[in-house]
């Protein structure tokens, strides 16, 4: 299963990523994780992706591309994966289609989160994040069980500080303008699903289910 997940910020693909990964045995791959987890470690990389991150653009092509490449041929990822924030691009898309022919490998399907603007900015304005295990909560919509802490490990939840309302305009209005093509650009090649990401969290994980049950026929 090369599964990737197309959608706006806020659209829940982080979310089920980690659901589905726990379902299908196979890596979840999240490029802003990956910058995060970068930035954090103080890497040349997080240094060079730090200003991007922070503005609520793109990242470097060229960085971003080297850095999946480099993910998707570790062990773990030879069953398959789950890509969750790559492509975001028209160039990026045609990028990872060398990469993927390279290595033998094609991409089963492309599943694509639709949700509104104003239901992305209520999630992503309410988006809490574990910064110990990466657990995914929404103050309203999926509050953790304490109010603050962590369901999973205990640990103090923190707001991501690319998810503060200024940055988050910023980065839907990149998704309309980069992002958005990509829609067409998997459906011409058969390869979309389109799941109503309105819904909540169990069923959206339900409609994805069965998009993927279609694209094994
Ligand atoms: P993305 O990875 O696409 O940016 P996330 O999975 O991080 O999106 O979800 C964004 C926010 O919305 C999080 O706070 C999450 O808890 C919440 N959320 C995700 N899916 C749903 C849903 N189906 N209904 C309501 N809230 C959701
Ligand atoms: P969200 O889940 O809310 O859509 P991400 O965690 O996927 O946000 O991305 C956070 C940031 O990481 C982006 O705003 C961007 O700066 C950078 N980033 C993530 N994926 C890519 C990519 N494929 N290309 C360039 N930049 C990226
Ligand atoms: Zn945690």
């Amino acid at each position: 299963m090369q599964i990737v997940l197309l959608g706006p910020p806020g659209s829940g693909k982080g979310t089920q990523a980690k659901i589905l990964a726990r379902q299908l045995g196979v890596p979840h791959i999240s490029t802003g994780d990956l910058f995060r987890q970068h930035l954090h470690e103080g890497t040349p990389l997080g240094v060079a992706a730090r200003r991007y991150l922070d503005a609520g653009t793109l990242v470097p092509d060229d960085v971003t591309e080297s850095m999946v490449r480099a993910r998707i041929q570790e062990p773990d990822a030879r069953v398959g994966f789950i890509l969750d924030g790559f492509p975001r691009n028209l160039s990026q898309a045609q990028h990872f289609e060398t990469i993927l022919s390279d290595l033998e490998r094609a991409l089963s399907v492309v599943i694509y989160l639709a949700v509104q603007r104003h239901t992305l900015m209520m999630r992503l304005t309410g988006r809490r994040v574990c910064p110990q295990c990466g657990a995914l909560y929404h103050v309203q919509f999926n509050p953790p069980l304490t109010q603050g802490l962590c369901n999973v490990c205990g640990a103090q939840l923190a707001q991501r500080p690319d998810d503060r309302e200024d940055t988050v305009a910023t980065r839907l209005s990149v998704y309309d303008a980069e992002t958005k093509p990509l829609i067409d650009f998997y459906r011409q090649r058969g390869l979309l699903q389109e799941i109503d990401g309105e819904l909540p969290v169990d069923a959206v994980t339900q409609s994805i289910g069965g998009a993927l049950a279609m694209s094994h026929d």
